[in-house]
């Protein structure tokens, strides 16, 4: 096997680099589904991080690994969601400038809350190709770096981070359900959790509706597949075609990937708020497979599962319709 484009190494570097600006996250128990399924059910709790999203670690990684010139210069992004917040704050944090370009279409809200977060906000043209040809611009004129989301070794490592406190929060665990999108978060947990313990069974779980990544996987190389409207809105987008890092790390570390309908989605989500766990819906995916029965008890072996609780920021309206019964993104 040739060397994938992240190592342990470099996620005990990661630990140690971001230790101190970004929170060590409980695990929590499900007590609920345990009982249902006869076997511990934990979550690893990343919708408590700070900016409500995992996406700190990598986003805190990556800053802090740039040369003292370049992070002097600052950081530019295209990402409207939890990525863009996670850098804006990370940078804020070093002491230097995040540069977020946006398209028109981005709603006010999520342009108000990436600007509270100290961020530069540009917003440039009417999609978001646009944006991204603004980002091209900013660094080849004005010394930007850009951090893409999840293609990217330090923002992997960071996330890696994650799987480090799973091996010593739940040392049992023989299964993790991570949710899957560009890729970043499963390949930093699966690089970090494969080197504690090899057995460890990681899982991707993502929705029906554009699910890039297992596509990629099937077709041998990433290709690209037509999206549709999602409760799990932070699960949307591709993988990128010229995909360096999350792609190989994902064809050599994921053992297995499961797809849920929205229905699904929101049945895991109501789940986890009748126990006082706000999520989004990407963050409810490794809970609604367990309750759809898409990861077989068998398979679990009488050993402790981790779904991963990947962040927190949804739309408190959306939530409340979500609570209230709706199945799906759209207002009734
Ligand atoms: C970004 C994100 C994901 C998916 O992470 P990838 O690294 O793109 O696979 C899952 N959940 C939340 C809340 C996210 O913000």
């Amino acid at each position: 096997m040739t060397a994938l484009p992240v190592t342990p190494d470099d996620i005990a570097a990661a630990r140690a680099r971001i230790a101190g600006r970004v929170r060590r996250t409980p695990m929590l128990a499900d007590p609920v589904l345990s009982a249902r399924l006869g076997v511990p059910v934990l979550m690893k709790a990343e919708h408590l991080q700070e900016t409500g999203a995992f996406k700190l670690r990598g986003a805190t990684n990556a800053v802090l690994s740039l040369a003292p010139d370049a992070l002097s210069r600052g950081v530019v992004t295209a990402s409207t969601g939890n990525h863009g917040r996670a850098l804006a704050h990370a940078a804020r944090l070093a002491g230097t400038r995040a540069v977020v370009c946006l398209s028109r279409l981005v709603p006010q809200n999520k342009v108000a809350a990436i600007r509270d977060l100290g961020a530069e906000v540009r917003i440039v043209g009417a999609s978001q190709d646009e944006a991204m040809v603004e980002v091209a611009r900013a660094v080849c004129d004005e010394g930007l770096t850009e951090i893409a989301p999840f293609d990217d070794a330090a923002v992997v490592a960071g996330q890696g981070t994650i799987g480090l406190e799973i091996a010593e929060d739940a040392p049992d665990a023989t299964t993790i359900l991570v949710p899957l999108s560009g890729g970043g978060l499963i390949a930093g947990i699966a690089v970090a959790v494969k080197a504690l313990r090899p057995g460890t069974r990681i899982v991707g779980v993502t929705m029906e509706s554009g699910a890039a990544m297992i596509a990629s996987l099937a077709a041998g190389a990433p290709v690209e597949v037509e999206e549709t409207a999602s409760l799990a809105d932070s699960l949307g987008g591709g993988v990128g075609l010229k995909n360096r890092v999350t792609f190989p790390i994902c064809r050599a570390l994921v053992d297995e990937t499961v797809l849920l309908t929205e229905a699904e989605i929101a049945e895991g989500m109501r789940h986890l708020a009748a126990q006082g766990h706000v999520v989004e819906g990407a963050a409810a995916v490794g809970t609604a497979a367990l309750l759809a029965g898409k990861i077989h008890a068998k398979a679990l072996a009488g050993s402790p599962v981790v779904a991963v609780l990947s962040g927190g920021n949804v739309d408190p309206a959306l939530h409340a319709r979500i609570v209230a019964g709706a199945n799906t993104a759209e207002a009734a």
